[in-house]
Parts: structure tokens; C-alpha cells; sequence
């Protein structure tokens, strides 16, 4: 019995699946291969969960864990620009406001377990038990709370990584696949280790599984394993149904912690976004080039880089050379090879942002969900562009030639969804947001301002991953007082903290931004709860240690980033 006996009103386990996808989850249980997922189903409420725009893990969970919309936390991507300088670094704890969830409950005397949730090193030293997640240094030691206790989880879990073991390389598929599976059942192992450790009233523990086989393998389910060997008919299917073997493990994971939460507890399932296909990336900074944005330095060698960049030597061309003269063996095999390869040589061979003449540029894109950033004077190292009336006709500008932009293939329309920071974020920290964000029409095209000017065409086609992710996540709850069958409509990432809090107790901080979702209850579980809202808490989340990271430190993060394909 994992939970304090003594614990009221409500103890809750939550549980995320990184990535987990409502309409998949439908379409397996119906055909019984999610018995676990469905009968949450019947006996309790479930809908979708719409995640933060865009829906990048980092500043998706910390919406969850704050309860805030970014513009509150901080956090909107997996980097954030280095303060005075061009140059990103690697998101953490350290960068986000508002306090989380479980600092909440340990301030109002509650036990916790919190494992695996990304951006969430370095730890918080809570009222009971806590292990980071994914964006954790590989190696730190300092990733838990209290001290010694990753240390003894990693005796009790031999082979626990805070990343998947394996990389993923086209052919080594089904290897690929196995080790996932395998990295998700020792982060059971070690959530099985942690709850028996000592007894807690809320605990949650994030895989990620669900994310990483989505992102590389989505391609073999869409196909029926078209990137399996011809001549292997089993392993055409098995990759077929790789998606699924993940989703099935998850639902017998699922099964095993509803029976250490046992029958009293409140069992929440969440995700951090949905996902779906993909089929190219937009190299918006390519693209800002072409269209006079972006201006090159006039060095020599900037001259040369420029030369062979406009004759389409460029690192993604130089990659697909490479391939065809079958000289990949040698040269680069696997994505993460690949990426440091092109992160290497990108910046002595080809262009780069090194290679930017700032003192003429007037917008740039740095990140993962298709931003654009104004050259500003004043904020920018180098900035140009005037704040007030040159910034607006400049984003004005911008927007134009975006909405003027076609697809190559179809002609139709490029771009979706153009953003300006007030559109989607309030808070104290919506400033640090992108100028402008936007979104391809279609979700299989991906906006992408990672790797600088990794081709000269503006779109190219996914080299390696087939799937991204969406808008909406899952949501499901069980456990007493829960409604059966109940279709909760129209929730977010923001309202988890504050119903959590509702439950257990525990005023919400009137700051948060999300709603309880009491339409998921019963009347006389509600008439029950005490729902009151406390002082608005800005404390700052990672606070509770040293927040800046070493290079080397942030070196580590980012090759593991590389072979999960979020690197640049
Ligand atoms: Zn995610």
C-alpha cells in the first residue's frame, strides 16, 4: 500500500504518457486490445486535453505542473535565448515560475512522489520523494531529492536512464522498438521502487515511450511497415503494429499502477500533447534569408560559405550524397551521429548563425515550434529594428510575406495559424515569448528554427522522423466519486493542478489559470469538496537549488536531444 492510511480527503496518483493520443486510445480499445484504458473509461470520465501552443514538452508539462499558461511559467520551448546573445541554451527547472503542484502540496503538509516529469531538473526539495526527468544531465547526481536517493534507485533499477538507451537508425527498427519498450518498463520499475519507499498522498510519474516511438516509428504504421525489409513479412508486421505494442504496454503498466494506487485513491491519466504525421520541416531561417530578413556576413570565408550554400552544398545535400555513394557507413549511421556530424561541421564548413551579419538582419528564428524573433535594439546584442512603430511595421511585414507563402507541391496556402505573444500568453513573462509564432496549415509540415540553414530550400523532406505532435492530449479520471462514462469537453493542460489541489484539499493559488474540472465528478462528490483559492504564488519553482547549469552539463543534454531529434 503505497498511500498513508491517515490520508484525506483524497489521495491521488497521476500518471503521464508523453505524447499519448486520444483518437488512437479510442480506436485499440474498442478492438480490446486496451482493456485498461477502457474500463477507465466506463467506470470513470475521460476526453481530450488540449496542450499549450505550441505543444512542446517543456512548456507543455510545466503548464501542468504550475497550472499557468507560459506567459506565467516562463517556459516555451526547449530552449530559451542565452540573455545578450544570439545563442540558446537548453531549458530546466531553473527557468520556470510559479510554483508547481507538488511544492503546493508539500507546503500544506502533504507527502509526494514525483518522477520522470520533464524540465523539472533541478529537483525541488518536496515534502517526500523526487526524481527528475527528461532534459536531467545524463550523468548528474544531484537529480533527486533527498540526496542519496537516485543512488539507490539506480541499484534497485540496474540500466535506469533519464533518456532511451537506443538510437534510432532506418534498419535497426525493431531494435529501436524493443529498447523502448524496455526503457518503459524500468521507469515502472523504478515508480513501483519509489511508492514502496515510503508512503505518499499524491504521486506521479511520467513515460515517455509513447513520445519517442511516435516521433521515429509513425511512419511503419502509417505505411503497414513500409520501412521494414521487403523479404521480412514478420517484421513488416511487427513494425506495423509498433505504435500499438507501446500502447499496449502502457495500458499493462497502467493496469499494474491502478493496483498499487488501490481502490480508494483518484487515479488521473494525462498527456502532454497528442500526435500525428509528418512529412517535412519548413528551415525558416533558410527561408528569412531568401527573403531579405536574414543577411550574411561579407568575410571571405563568408563569402565562400555563401557561394556553396546558393549552389545547394549544404549539409542536408552533402547528407544525401553521402547516402548515395554509400559512404553513410562510414560517415554517419544513426540520427545522433548525424546530428552532432551536422551540428560539427555546420558551423566550420556552412552557414550559420555565426555567419549573420546582424548589424543587417531584422528577424531570426531560434527553437522547436516555428518561431520568429525581431532583431530589437535594445534586447537584441546587436538589435536594429526600433521598438514601436519600425517593430510593428516590421511584424507587419512579416505577416504578409507569410500568408503569401505557397506549398511548393499543392500551391495552396503555406501557413496556418499566425501568432503574435498576446494572442496565446498573459503573464509577467510573455515578453521572453517569440515576436511572432506561427504554424503550417498542414501539421505534417513542421516550422523549425533549429538547425540554421541546414538546406537552401525552405522545405525539405523529414529525414528521419515520421511523427509529431498535435494539439490534444488525453485526460482521464477514476476513482470514487468519479462519474462513469462522463466525456469531459473542452479541458487543458492548465486545469490538472488546480483540480488535483480541489480534491486533496489544498487552496488554489489565485494566479493559476486553469479551472477545476468538476463536471467530472458527482454532485455529492462535490458537495464533499472545500474548494478554496489562496494567495497568488510566484515563488520561483527551481529555486531550491543552484540554477545554473555547466557547459559540460548542458553539452550532455543537448547530444541526447540530438538523438531524440529535438537538436540543433
Ligand atoms: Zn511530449
Amino acid at each position: 500500500m503505497p498511500f498513508s492510511e491517515e490520508a484525506r480527503p483524497a489521495r491521488v496518483m497521476l500518471v503521464g504518457f508523453d505524447g499519448a493520443t486520444l483518437e488512437l486510445i479510442h480506436a485499440w480499445a474498442e478492438a480490446g486490445l486496451l482493456p485498461t484504458f477502457q474500463r477507465l473509461m466506463a467506470q470513470g470520465a475521460h476526453g481530450p486535453l488540449r496542450s499549450t501552443m505550441p505543444p512542446v514538452t517543456p512548456a507543455a508539462w510545466s503548464t501542468l505542473a504550475t497550472g499557468m499558461n507560459p506567459g506565467k511559467h516562463g517556459l516555451f520551448d526547449f530552449y530559451a535565448r542565452r540573455k545578450g546573445s544570439y545563442e540558446t541554451e537548453v531549458v530546466n527547472a531553473s527557468h520556470r515560475r510559479g510554483a508547481s503542484l507538488w511544492r503546493l502540496l508539500s507546503q500544506a503538509g502533504k507527502r509526494v512522489m514525483v518522477f520522470n516529469v520533464p524540465a523539472t531538473y533541478p529537483p525541488e526539495r518536496v515534502n517526500g520523494l523526487m526524481v527528475s526527468g527528461l532534459l536531467t544531465p545524463a550523468d548528474a547526481a544531484d537529480a533527486d531529492w533527498p540526496p542519496g536517493l537516485l543512488q539507490a534507485l539506480k541499484g534497485a533499477v540496474p540500466d535506469f536512464s533519464f533518456y532511451p538507451p537506443g538510437i534510432f537508425s532506418r534498419g535497426q527498427d525493431e531494435a529501436f522498438l524493443d529498447e523502448i519498450l524496455a526503457w518503459d518498463r524500468r521507469t515502472l520499475q523504478a515508480t513501483e521502487f519509489l511508492l514502496a519507499r515510503q508512503p505518499c498522498d499524491f504521486c506521479f510519474s511520467v513515460f515517455i515511450g509513447i513520445d519517442i516511438a511516435s516521433h521515429f516509428l509513425w511512419r511503419a504504421m502509417a505505411t503497414q511497415g513500409a520501412s521494414a525489409p521487403a523479404d521480412e513479412p514478420r517484421l513488416r508486421q511487427r513494425l506495423a503494429g509498433a505504435i500499438q505494442e507501446v500502447y499496449c504496454q502502457a495500458d499493462a503498466i497502467l493496469a499494474r499502477l491502478l493496483e498499487l494506487a488501490g481502490e480508494g485513491a483518484q487515479v488521473i491519466v494525462v498527456s502532454d500533447h497528442g500526435f500525428g504525421p509528418l512529412d517535412r520541416y519548413m528551415h525558416i531561417n533558410s527561408w528569412l534569408q531568401k527573403r531579405g530578413y536574414l543577411k550574411f556576413k561579407r568575410t571571405p570565408l563568408g563569402l565562400a560559405k555563401i557561394l556553396a550554400y546558393n549552389l545547394g552544398i549544404t549539409p542536408l545535400s552533402v547528407l544525401e550524397w553521402t547516402r548515395r555513394l554509400g559512404l553513410g557507413g562510414q560517415v554517419q549511421q544513426t540520427a545522433s551521429q548525424r546530428n552532432a556530424w551536422l551540428k560539427s561541421v555546420v558551423k566550420l564548413v556552412f552557414l550559420s548563425l555565426a555567419d549573420v551579419d546582424w548589424s543587417r538582419t531584422t528577424a531570426y528564428s531560434a527553437g522547436y515550434g516555428g518561431p520568429i524573433f525581431v532583431n530589437l535594439k535594445g534586447r537584441e546584442p546587436q538589435g536594429i529594428v526600433e521598438p514601436g512603430a519600425g517593430y510593428e511595421a516590421l511584424l507587419e511585414r512579416l505577416i504578409a510575406d507569410l500568408r503569401a507563402l505557397r506549398h511548393p507541391e499543392t500551391g495552396e496556402p503555406f501557413v496556418g495559424e499566425i501568432y503574435r505573444p498576446g494572442d496565446l500568453y498573459h503573464g509577467p513573462y510573455a515578453h521572453l515569448a517569440p515576436d511572432l509564432l506561427f504554424l503550417p496549415r498542414d501539421w505534417r509540415d513542421q516550422a523549425y528554427g533549429v538547425h540554421d540553414f541546414a538546406s537552401n530550400r525552405w522545405l525539405e523532406p523529414s529525414p528521419d522522423r515520421s511523427g509529431t505532435h498535435r494539439m490534444e492530449g488525453i485526460f482521464f479520471m477514476h476513482g470514487p466519486g468519479v462519474h462513469p462514462g462522463a466525456v469531459v469537453e473542452g479541458s487543458s493542460l492548465e486545469d490538472v493542478a488546480p483540480t488535483v489541489l480541489a480534491l486533496m484539499g489544498v487552496p488554489i493559488p489565485k494566479n493559476m489559470d486553469g479551472r477545476v474540472l468538476s463536471e467530472a465528478l458527482s454532485q455529492e462528490r462535490l458537495a464533499g469538496l472545500s474548494i478554496t483559492y489562496g494567495e497568488a504564488e510566484e515563488a520561483l519553482a527551481g529555486a531550491s537549488q543552484a540554477s545554473e547549469m555547466s557547459e559540460q552539463d548542458e553539452r550532455l543534454i543537448r547530444d541526447r536531444l540530438d538523438a531524440l531529434g529535438y537538436g540543433g
